[in-house]
């Protein structure tokens, strides 16, 4: 049987992977596992092609009997958050998040708003592939309805989760990245009364003004802007905003792991709950704030729908997060909420003192990362010979959750085969520069030694 589904529903090319005759039969073999008469939100993000899919992958659910609301351009977030809070049966969010504009995705999502389980992917998938078409009979065809005033009830909600607070005085600069956080962000903070300096902020889905993933690299000029438009801080979303990286006053890009650690703080004394979800790739620093604050870490394997997972069998979640600026706020909802962070920091600011002040707080760790290639066929064998090679190591502790990874003293090494690429990655923090160098490299050189023994 053949595949559809990634790491987070179907993601490709527009007119090569992705096609628009794809997402009718996407939608028709989703309408068919819903049963035929479910009520199924839709939304989606900015892109050119959003709009061609969207009404592709609404002809197939509505043929195959269910009702339609489509939400228009909303953040994924949005789509999420509604599709449990209006209580639909189902949703699906035309977006491919980050990725170049060439590129598009569907995500399916429960009633729960909360990506598929897999097994669900699986039986949509053989429904696809194997079933054919099933029709509704002229009688029960679905109708679609179009509700873009239902993204008021999400930005109503976010603003009620967040509190009031008085934003006068500060100045944010906001990259929507031309995504669909530009409908959102920018009018909420100015609502709150933050003078929002804006940018990349009309939606547009050629993403002229710059690459929808923000890193580091791609957030070069929006940094130099928030140095030189005098703003006290800067903000950066991805193009559906689940996502926001933060820019300090003098244009320091903030890893995404570093605003985990001070929403960590915030969420621990707010009492939400004890736990910080987090994959094993995050930064040392969300332990020490989680603990100083008198929560703890729970590491999970890398991806979303992982720390979702983890989220839900945790015993008191206060908050889940990835180094790329995702993070989850569990008593609002099961997924990545970047306008919820956006908000949350102007009020920290706002209320507490600057940026940099609430980052001083949040201890700063060097990282160093590197990789050494390896077949993807090697990988299980080569991990087998790094976890034998641990017993001989003094360390604190090695857990083995995704990749091997060792905590020392003072920052941990994380030995990690990639999931996309014929690659080891080898990575690891350290309180000193020299020190993480020192142990990645040495790490690195015991990686290619055991990749060119099993090549010998
Ligand atoms: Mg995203």
């Amino acid at each position: 049987m053949g595949r559809l589904f990634g790491t987070f529903g179907v993601r490709g090319v527009v007119g090569e992977d992705l096609t628009e005759d794809l997402a009718r039969r996407l939608g028709l073999a989703f309408g068919t596992y819903l049963g035929g008469d479910a009520e199924v939100l839709v939304g989606g993000d900015t892109r050119t092609s959003t709009d061609t899919l969207k009404d592709a992958l609404v002809s197939g659910l509505t043929a195959a009997g269910c009702d339609v609301v489509d939400v228009g351009v909303a953040p994924t977030p949005a789509v999420q958050y509604l599709v449990e809070s209006e209580g639909f049966d189902a949703g699906a969010v035309v977006t491919a998040s980050h990725n170049p504009p060439e590129f598009n995705g569907i995500k399916l999502l429960g009633s729960d708003g909360c990506g598929l389980p897999k097994e669900a992917e699986r039986e949509v998938e053989r429904i696809y592939f194997e079933e054919g078409e099933d029709r509704a009979e002229w009688e029960s065809v679905g109708t679609r309805t179009r509700a873009p005033e239902l993204l008021n009830d999400f930005v109503g909600a976010v603003r009620d989760y967040v509190g009031d607070f008085d934003g006068e005085g500060l100045r944010v600069v906001v990259d929507a990245a031309n995504g669909a956080g530009a409908l959102v962000t920018p009018r909420l903070l100015s609502e709150l009364g933050v003078e929002v300096v804006s940018v990349n902020a009309h939606p547009d889905g050629r993403f002229p003004g710059r690459e929808p993933e923000p890193s580091e690299e791609n957030l070069k000029e929006t940094m130099r802007m928030v140095r030189a438009s005098g703003a006290d801080f800067g903000m950066a979303h991805d193009g559906d905003a689940d996502r926001l990286i933060l820019i300090t006053g003098d244009g320091r890009f903030v890893p995404g792991d570093y605003s985990l650690a001070l929403i960590s703080a915030w969420a621990l004394d707010e009492g939400k709950g004890r736990q910080i979800v987090t994959p094993v790739s995050s930064s040392m620093c969300v332990q020490e704030v989680a603990e100083e604050h008198g929560g703890e870490v729970v590491w999970t394997k890398v991806g979303e729908p992982i720390v979702v997972e983890e989220i839900k069998r945790a015993d008191d979640p206060a908050l889940g997060g990835e180094e790329n600026g995702g993070i989850i706020y569990p008593d609002f909802h099961l997924s990545r909420n970047g306008i919820i962070t956006a908000l949350l920091v102007c009020k920290l600011v706002a209320e507490e003192g600057s940026l940099d002040d609430l980052l001083a707080e949040v201890p700063q760790y060097h990282l160093h990362k590197t990789g050494v290639e390896c077949p993807d066929d090697l990988k299980p064998r080569v991990m087998e010979e790094v976890e034998s090679l641990v017993e001989e190591e003094e360390v604190e502790e090695v857990i083995t959750i995704d990749g091997v990874k060792l905590f020392y003293e003072d920052g941990w090494v994380l030995v990690r085969p990639s999931g996309t690429e014929p690659l080891i990655r080898v990575f690891g923090e350290a309180r000193d520069e020299d020190t993480a160098v020192k142990r990645v490299e040495e790490w690195k050189r015991r990686v290619e030694e055991i990749v060119r023994e099993l090549q010998g």
